[in-house]
């Protein structure tokens, strides 16, 4: 069986891991995914949309145009209720420095420093996007609920993971560990939302 070439367009290495993860347990063996660091004379995009799904759009289109391989993509946040939805597109970056998961999750706990256990939900959501080079391009949104813990706790995945608790469990994403972590997730949502209509679309380009 030939695979489907898809290029994943992220550098953010725990996304890479459960794009991996989950794509081949949805459809073991079907995809080939190629990382954006197999292009590197390719530059970072800047997401200067002002939602998830422009942004995952943005990120898959131009690598599908400057690769000319289909592209996936995500746009994805931590949407916090008692900070009217922040850090939401901008939780990458909250702290001031892309990346820096750390610095991400000391200035959330630190805003939320006086607010109580009951007024600390929130939410992660994840838009997946797929674009065909010249082609359609469709998005698949997931969300996943839960609240926010009064400190870090636990050492799977990545960003703010430590201090998110999904609603109906007792522990946090950080420490449920990536089985129930794809199972639940906001990513793992989104993609089996879009893996099936990802099939489709590619093998019509066969
Ligand atoms: P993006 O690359 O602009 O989509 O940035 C997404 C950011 O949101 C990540 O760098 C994390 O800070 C946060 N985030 C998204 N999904 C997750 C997740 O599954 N766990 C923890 N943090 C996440």
């Amino acid at each position: 069986m030939t695979k489907h070439r898809l290029v994943l367009a992220t550098r953010n290495a725990g996304k890479i891991e459960e794009f991996r993860r989950i794509l081949e347990k949805i459809a073991p063996g079907v995809i080939d995914l190629i990382g954006v660091d197999q292009f590197p004379a390719l530059g970072d995009v800047d997401e200067t949309e002002d939602s998830f799904a422009g942004n995952a759009i943005l990120k898959a289109r131009t690598i599908a145009e400057k690769t000319g391989i289909p592209a996936i993509a995500d746009d994805s946040g931590l949407c916090v209720d008692a900070l009217g939805g922040s850090p939401g597109i901008f939780s990458a970056r909250w702290a001031g420095v892309h990346g820096d998961d750390a610095a991400n999750i000391e200035k959330v706990l630190g805003q939320l420093r006086d607010i109580s256990a009951e007024k600390r939900g929130a939410h992660f959501t994840c838009v997946a996007a797929l674009a065909i080079p010249g082609g359609a391009q469709i998005t698949e949104e997931g969300t996943l609920e839960g609240d926010i813990l009064m400190s870090p706790i636990g050492s799977h995945g990545f960003g703010y993971d430590p201090i998110f608790r999904p609603s109906g469990f007792d522990l946090s994403l950080a420490q449920l560990g990536p089985e129930i972590k794809d199972a639940i997730s906001h990513r793992g949502q989104s993609l089996r939302a879009i893996a099936p209509r990802v099939a489709l679309l590619l093998d019509g380009l066969r």
